[in-house]
C-alpha cells in the first residue's frame, strides 16, 4: 500500500508557513514503514531538532482506479480516520530552500500515526467533519473537512491522473493552521467529530 499526502490544503496553514495558496493540489508520499498504529509511542528521532505535528483527515481507498472522473471519485473511498503527518520542519525547510525533495523530512519511520477507520456511512455529511488535536490536553489544531482548498473528490481525480490508486491506499488530506513542535514527554490526542480517535506519546 502507499500513503499519499496533500500539502497546503488549508489556506490558514499555507499562510502560517509562508507558502502561497496552491492553484492545484500539492502531493507527496510516505512509505508503509511510516505507519504507526494502535496508539503506540513515537520515539523522537535524532536527525531533527524541530519535529512538528500536523493533524489530518485520512481517507481509505476501496478500489483500484486511474484517471478517475471527479463525479465518480466518491465511490473510491469507504472510510475515514485521523492521522498525524509528522514533519521534521528543520529538514523540510532546508530542502525547500534548495528545491530538493521532502522525503527525509516527511517519509521517515513512524511519521504517520493513524487511528482506526470509521466507515463513511457513519457520517451523514462527510464534507462537514470536525477534527482536532490536543497537545498535553490543550487544543492546538481544529479543522473541518469543508475548509479544504481541494476536497477529497478533487484530490482523487487529480492524483489518479498520475498514479493508480489501489485498494488499501491511504490519503492524508492536509492540515489546518496551528502546527507546532513536540518534545519528549508530550502527548498528542486526535479527535473526529468530538470523539477521541487516537493518542500518541512522544518518547
Ligand atoms: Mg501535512
Amino acid at each position: 500500500m502507499k500513503i499519499i499526502c496533500i500539502g497546503r490544503n488549508y489556506s490558514e496553514h499555507a499562510k502560517e508557513l509562508n507558502n502561497a495558496v496552491p492553484t492545484e493540489p500539492v502531493f507527496f508520499m510516505k512509505p508503509d514503514t511510516a505507519l504507526l498504529i494502535r496508539n503506540r509511542p513515537f520515539y523522537y528521532p535524532d536527525f531533527t531538532k524541530d519535529l512538528h505535528y500536523e493533524c489530518e483527515l485520512v481517507y481509505r481507498i476501496c478500489k483500484v482506479g486511474k484517471h478517475i472522473p471527479g463525479k465518480f471519485a466518491h465511490t473510491y473511498y469507504d472510510a475515514i480516520a485521523v492521522g498525524i503527518d509528522f514533519t521534521a520542519r528543520d529538514l523540510q525547510q532546508k530542502a525547500k530552500e534548495k528545491g530538493l525533495p521532502w522525503e527525509k523530512a516527511k517519509a521517515f519511520d513512524f511519521s504517520a500515526p493513524i487511528s482506526s477507520f470509521v466507515p463513511i456511512s457513519e457520517f451523514p455529511d462527510f464534507n462537514n467533519l470536525n477534527f482536532s488535536l490536543n497537545l498535553n490536553n490543550e487544543t492546538v489544531q481544529q479543522g473541518n473537512s469543508s475548509e479544504m482548498i481541494f476536497d477529497i473528490d478533487t484530490i482523487i481525480a487529480y492524483i489518479s491522473q498520475f498514479l493508480t490508486l489501489r485498494t488499501g491506499d491511504y490519503l492524508f488530506t492536509g492540515t489546518p493552521a496551528g502546527v507546532g513542535p513536540v518534545k519528549i514527554g508530550d502527548k498528542l490526542e486526535a479527535f473526529l467529530e468530538g470523539k477521541k480517535m487516537m493518542w500518541c506519546q512522544i518518547k
